[in-house]
Parts: C-alpha cells; sequence; structure tokens
C-alpha cells in the first residue's frame, strides 16, 4: 500500500496502476520538500504519457542502448551523472548504489534553482547512500558560456572536465550546449522525439525508474569485458538507427491497440 498523503487514501497494491500512482506520489512528495519542482510534475506527465505508448516496459531498443550506455561509462576517462529533482525523487537508492559501484561522481544541476533545492536533493542522495556528489557549492561553480539558464553553473570536477555526461530527463538547450563543447552525450528519456534524444550520443527511451536498475545488472556484465570488447559494443550500436526502431515500436503498439478495440465492435 502507498499511502496518498495528499487526500489520505491508500492505493492498493492490485491497483491496476499502482506502479504509476506511486511513483507519481514520489515525485508530490519530492515537491513538498524542495526536491522537484512545480515544472517537474509536468514533465513527469509528459513522461508517463509516452511510457503508456510504449507498453511501460523496456525494449529491446531501450536495453540495447542501455548496454551501450554502460560500455561507454565504463570506456570514459572522466564519467558523469547529471542529476535533477525528478531523477532523485524517483529512484536515489539505485541512482547512489549505481554511482558507488561505477565510481561516477553524481553532479547536482538544475533548471529553477530555488533556495534550499540543492541542499535538499544533496541531503536526498546522501541519506540513500551516495558517496560522491558534486555541484553543492554554488561559490565554487564555472560557468559554461554555451548555456544562458540557470545550468550553465557547472562544477570544475565534474561536467567541466568531463568527457561523457549522463543527463537523465534533460531538457533540450543544455544537451546542445554540452554537444558544442565536445561532450559525449548519454540520455534516458520517454520521448525518443525530444530535442535531447535527437541530439544525444546514446539515447535510452525508457522509464528511468526501469533503466537505473537494468544499468546495475548489466554493469555487473560488463565489468569485467575486455577494452576491445566494450568498443565493439560501442561501435555496433548506431543511436539514430536505434530511435527509428523505438519509433516503430510505438506504431505498433498503437497499431495493436487499434485491432484490440475494433474486434470489440
Ligand atoms: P526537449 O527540450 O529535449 O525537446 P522537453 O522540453 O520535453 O524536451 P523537459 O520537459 O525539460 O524537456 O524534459 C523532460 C523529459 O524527460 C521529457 O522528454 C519527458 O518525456 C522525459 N521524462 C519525464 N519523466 C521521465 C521518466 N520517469 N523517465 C524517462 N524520461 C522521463
Amino acid at each position: 500500500m502507498v499511502e496518498n498523503k495528499n487526500n489520505n487514501h491508500k492505493i492498493p497494491k492490485d491497483h491496476p496502476r499502482y506502479q504509476s500512482l506511486k511513483y507519481r506520489h514520489q515525485i508530490i512528495e519530492g515537491m513538498k520538500c524542495l526536491v522537484v519542482t512545480e515544472a517537474g510534475l509536468i514533465a513527469h506527465g509528459r513522461g508517463e504519457c509516452f511510457d503508456y505508448i510504449l507498453g511501460e516496459k523496456t525494449s529491446e531498443t531501450a536495453y540495447n542502448a542501455t548496454r551501450a550506455a554502460i560500455a561507454a561509462l565504463l570506456l570514459a576517462e572522466n564519467p558523469i551523472i547529471s542529476v535533477n529533482g525528478n531523477v532523485t525523487a524517483l529512484i536515489p537508492k539505485k541512482l547512489a548504489e549505481l554511482s558507488n559501484l561505477l565510481k561516477i561522481p553524481l553532479e547536482i544541476n538544475l533548471f529553477y534553482g530555488k533556495k534550499g533545492r540543492i541542499e535538499a536533493i544533496t541531503e536526498m542522495l546522501e541519506s540513500s547512500g551516495a558517496l560522491d556528489i558534486l555541484g553543492k557549492e554554488q561559490s565554487k561553480m564555472v560557468e559554461i558560456n554555451e548555456l544562458s539558464s540557470n545550468r550553465r553553473k557547472v562544477d570544475p570536477k565534474g561536467i567541466q572536465k568531463s568527457d561523457i555526461v549522463m543527463v537523465p530527463l534533460e531538457d533540450g538547450d543544455r544537451t546542445e550546449a554540452l554537444k558544442k563543447l565536445g561532450k559525449t552525450i548519454i540520455t534516458v528519456d520517454l520521448n525518443p522525439i525530444s530535442r535531447t534524444s535527437l541530439n544525444a550520443d546514446i539515447t535510452i527511451v525508457d522509464n528511468i525508474i526501469r533503466t537505473i536498475p537494468l544499468m546495475i545488472e548489466i554493469y555487473k556484465e560488463l565489468k569485467n569485458f575486455d577494452k576491445k570488447d566494450l568498443e565493439d559494443i560501442l561501435s555496433s550500436f548506431n543511436n539514430k538507427e536505434n530511435i527509428g526502431k523505438t519509433l516503430d515500436l510505438i506504431i505498433d503498439y498503437i497499431k495493436k491497440e487499434k485491432i484490440k478495440l475494433l474486434n470489440e465492435l
């Protein structure tokens, strides 16, 4: 049972949309403790919509992109995982586990820099076990000229010196700016045609709540692979082709739903 603190009723586990409602409430609770912003709620809703038409499961294309992402992160010299409020509120423990296992720092990078938010996110990540968190001290940040939003402030020990940046649930502007700086971009985005998805080097079209645990599993499989094997995984992955196949999956899913509907007539 998940308690819905908004109107005091509980979501029974056998509710057909239990998982979706559970994460919706996590986002709402995240907003109450400053981790998530109002705009974050809207972004979550956009994600849910795409998840619905992807059948709310990890597709083969998402699996292949996740495998390529782990190969890229294992080959990287200075990888970094950029985190925002939604990612933190949705999957803090697994995010901390991933960061600790792969020894990749988490850098807090926010579009809405409301007072107290960085501290709230830091606290949630730390209490979930994250050991290496960057982006905490605003006075130590440097600015990247390619961006005008609050997100231009980056940690010199993190995003600034990184070769690969994982930017889950990201807005298109920053992805483009980071690409201009020569960074390799991995994203997790349920919308396969967002600007971020189209501009990234590796686009995982899946729900972050499934991607992070899957990354941990794949890491355990690939961690002892030699460099050549990891490079082979990467070179056999084509991001644009993979996004194209994901769009086909959405088309197929909608066609099947249409057939089901018409059969009921
Ligand atoms: P862009 O600027 O890249 O075209 P956008 O304006 O939609 O995209 P945002 O709303 O800032 O950018 O980004 C949020 C993105 O994250 C959306 O594409 C949304 O579909 C996706 N998203 C939201 N929740 C999740 C989730 N749980 N897992 C994966 N992706 C998600």
